[in-house]
């Protein structure tokens, strides 16, 4: 083991020594027991990669940060260079994680900024990333300036989130929702929900569905241990069914969430994906690899952060658990934030089933089109892809498994989004895209093991609070939360909803 030394800020002179572990960079990150910014170095070891940190007071920590050290040297050279927002909100000062947020030392805009409207929750999930303190619902007048600023950073907003805590809890819910949706800047409001409100209330999954709202639900696995293992006690497997069906009746657009823990969930990756193959108003999956933070962070067990899952871990639990439906070639780190936060694969429907894009994309293509960008977006870039994959595919005449199939889809693609008797809204297109392409994400929020700068700069997912700041949502986790003044409040009565209505309402 190479020890590293205290008083050393750099690491260059650090390298391959005993032919068990080769240095590969230098890294900043945070002591896991005073969560100070410490320096450190990543080091490949036995095909996998740890990053080392040295603080001055606790000594030395290790962890792992990617179970491939191929995808992660290969995911690497995915890195590309971000958008800037149009204003920033805080100056450069104490230096990176410190000066939150946005800084204009920060290199990439918001894709995907998530507002939490209460920390009052129905549950309180071992797994927690948050930590609900039962006091605080925001309101009216907060929401509408985070609106505001979030149009004066960004202009234009694809997708904006609302979350807690338990965002159907808010007792201005719909109001708030209205708000959102009365925004011509922003395209989508999407909500992540553990389900239990809409598992038993069917009025209220309407009156979702009436809203045009995206739903991401929290469904981890399909079985009760691993879900209450995660979730906490009660039937957490009947509320998830209640909350499927409710979506599905009420044609519901869906995202599936899944936290997967090392050694209680992590065989269940395959039961999901088989589940967006089957369900239409699925239209995506997300996998989370668990991270050590918050509620979860202090108490959920077992954690080993030498043995955690990471996204090259969940690709091949995909490909070894779909029985064949994915394979590990399907996935391709995400350039919009930093390689190491997002891996993903796109699926095309076609009358055989679905098939992953790079199947039939060159790679180049396919790179364009998931540039900077989590969703399928239908603009000229992907027009322009589909057409002319479609006379690659044609000329090369069969050289793609099933292309008989692949160039139909592509070509029924290409008629309903792009017309050639009139021109279609993006949101139009949006919509006809989402009926065609299912999307498989991965996740990986980082904790104080695997918290480095260099991803931190690239984040995309921010929360967006009513000072006006946009915090990154990982340095917002493990650092600002707990300092949030909107929080420091005495621990309030939870507001229990739900547990007793589930027994009652009909699936
Ligand atoms: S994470 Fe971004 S906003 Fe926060 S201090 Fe670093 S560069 Fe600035
Ligand atoms: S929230 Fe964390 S994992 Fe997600 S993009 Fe930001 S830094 Fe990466």
């Amino acid at each position: 083991m190479i020890k590293l030394p205290i008083a050393e800020p750099k690491f260059t002179v650090l390298a391959a020594k005993d032919g068990q572990e080769t240095y590969h960079s230098f890294s900043r990150g945070l002591c896991p027991s005073c969560k100070r910014p410490v320096d450190g170095v990543r080091i490949i070891r036995q095909g996998k990669v740890y990053l080392r940190k040295q603080c001055p007071e606790h000594g030395q920590s290790e962890a792992l940060i990617s179970g491939d050290a191929d995808w992660f040297l290969k995911s690497l050279t995915y890195i590309k260079e971000g958008s800037i927002p149009l204003k920033h909100s805080t100056a450069v000062d104490k230096g990176c994680p410190d000066d939150c947020g946005l800084c204009p030392d920060h290199e990439q805009h918001s894709c995907l900024p998530i507002i939490e409207i209460t920390n009052h929750c129905n549950l309180e999930c071992p797994i927690c990333i948050v930590e609900n303190r039962h006091n605080y619902d925001m309101s009216k007048d907060e929401f509408a300036r985070i609106l505001d600023g979030l149009v004066e950073k960004e202009g234009v907003l694809e997708t904006i989130n609302l979350s807690g805590g338990e965002p159907t809890m808010h007792p201005q819910f719909f109001e708030l929702l209205d708000m959102a949706r009365a925004k011509s800047e922003i395209s989508r409001v999407s909500i992540s929900t553990n389900g239990l409100r809409i598992a038993t209330d069917p009025a209220f999954c309407e009156e979702l569905a009436k809203r045009n709202v995206y739903v991401s639900l929290q469904l981890d696995a399909l079985s009760n241990p691993a879900l209450r293992a995660l979730r906490g006690a009660g039937d957490q497997k009947l509320a998830k069914e209640k909350a499927l069906a409710n979506l599905e009746r009420a044609k519901v657009r869906t995202t599936i969430v899944s936290t997967l823990a090392r050694g209680v969930n992590d065989d269940q990756v395959g039961e999901c994906i088989k589940l967006l193959y089957e369900r239409d108003f699925i239209l995506s999956l997300t996998f989370q690899p668990a991270a050590y933070t918050g509620y979860g962070g202090t108490h959920f067990a077992p954690h080993n952060p030498m043995d955690v899952m990471t996204i090259p871990d969940v690709v091949k639990a995909a490909e070894t658990q779909s029985g064949g439906l994915l394979r590990q070639s399907d996935f391709l780190p995400l350039p919009c934030s930093h390689p190491s936060c997002f891996g993903l694969t796109y699926l095309l429907k076609t009358e055989g089933g679905y098939v992953p894009f790079p199947r039939f994309l060159d790679l180049e293509k396919y790179l364009e089109v998931i540039s900077n960008r989590g969703t399928i977006r239908p603009d000229e870039t992907f027009e322009s892809a589909i057409r002319s994959t479609i006379d690659e595919m044609w000329t090369s005449a069969g050289q793609v498994p099933d292309s008989d199939k692949i160039l139909k889809s592509l070509r029924r693609a290409i008629f309903l989004m792009y017309p050639e008797d009139k021109a279609l809204e993006l949101e139009e297109r949006l919509h006809i895209g989402e009926s065609l392409v299912k999307t498989v994400f991965i996740h990986a929020f980082m904790d104080v093991h695997t918290f480095e700068v260099d991803r931190i700069k690239k984040c995309c997912t921010h929360y967006a609070l009513p000072d006006g700041r946009l915090m990154p949502g990982c340095a917002y986790n493990n650092l600002y939360r707990a300092k949030d003044a909107r929080f420091l409040a005495p621990v309030g009565e939870p507001r229990i909803w739900g547990k007793d209505e589930l027994k009652r309402s009909p699936v």
